[in-house]
């Protein structure tokens, strides 16, 4: 391909340079050829030229007017969407009629929303291969009672089948990330929750907004109204199963104390 405009820092752009990992990120995307595939950031194409050769129907979110230029031009048969993912339409650009996978090597400044984005469109996707910063993947899949445990796990556990796929070093990229990387894997295959996913967040993060407080001290307000011995509010947050947040919401509708 021709030379590509020059990285800019602000956009998070680490452009993948090793074929070998780039391969390694294409084969873990659970598709098949005529499944929809939608890149996030694309960049100047190094994985999206993969994704053509292997993918009937690629679809490619991408901020910067130029990079989409670059790709329009070197790789015409993707569709280039000229967005900010975060702003994204996705019932606009998802073809219901067929499995959806997304895959990106995200910009590392928004990852946290990149996620929420794709955890509250669920019901539409089928996975998601994401490279993040390792620090974040581990957050994602980690297990009460750890340091790492907090709202991204409950969430992401609760809403998808998080994996850690791998771990990727600095050198595979260039410029080279300050962090280590890591892919993870999402499946969308848990359905609806029992309760809202707003009021679910309200109560994760009401709980870990002051994670070393026992529930009910941070949960205040919201608790009083349950029957004693329900729930063991003076754990911490942390003690918490995503699943036992997914109860305590439900009986807090039941109650009419979330609506
Ligand atoms: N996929 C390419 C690769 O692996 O070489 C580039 C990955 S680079 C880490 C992240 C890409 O996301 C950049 O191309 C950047 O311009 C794009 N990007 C940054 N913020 C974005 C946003 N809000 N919406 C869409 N794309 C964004």
């Amino acid at each position: 391909m021709a030379k590509h405009p020059a990285t800019k820092k602000s956009l998070g752009q680490h452009f993948l340079k090793d074929g070998n990992m780039i391969r390694k990120i294409a084969d873990a995307i659970p598709a098949g050829p005529s499944d929809q595939v939608i890149e996030i950031g694309p960049g100047a194409g190094a994985l999206t030229k993969m994704l053509a050769e292997r993918f009937d129907d690629v679809t490619a979110i991408e901020i910067d007017n130029r990079m989409a230029d670059f790709l329009e031009e070197n790789i015409p048969q993707v569709k280039i969407i000229r967005q900010d993912v975060l702003k994204t339409d996705w019932e606009h650009i998802v073809k219901s009629e067929k499995p959806v996978h997304v895959v990106g090597n995200l910009p590392y400044y928004i990852t946290s929303q990149i996620l929420f984005g794709l955890l509250e469109h669920r019901s539409m996707l089928t996975s998601a291969i994401l490279m993040m910063q390792k620090e974040v993947a581990e957050r994602i899949v980690a297990e009460p009672h750890t340091k790492a445990y907090g709202i991204l796990s409950v969430q992401t556990q609760l809403m998808s089948s998080p994996e850690i796929l791998f771990d990727v070093a600095p050198q595979v990229f260039y410029p080279p990330p300050n962090v280590q990387s890591a892919v993870l894997k999402l499946t969308f295959n848990k359905g609806p929750l029992a309760c809202t996913d707003e009021n679910l967040k309200t109560v994760v993060r009401m709980a870990f907004n002051q994670r070393r407080k026992k529930l009910s001290n941070s949960l205040k307000g919201l608790t009083e109204t349950l029957p004693v011995n329900m729930f063991d509010f003076s754990l911490r947050a942390e003690a918490f199963e995503p699943e036992t947040f997914e109860k305590l919401t439900v009986q807090l509708e039941r109650m009419g104390v979330l609506v």
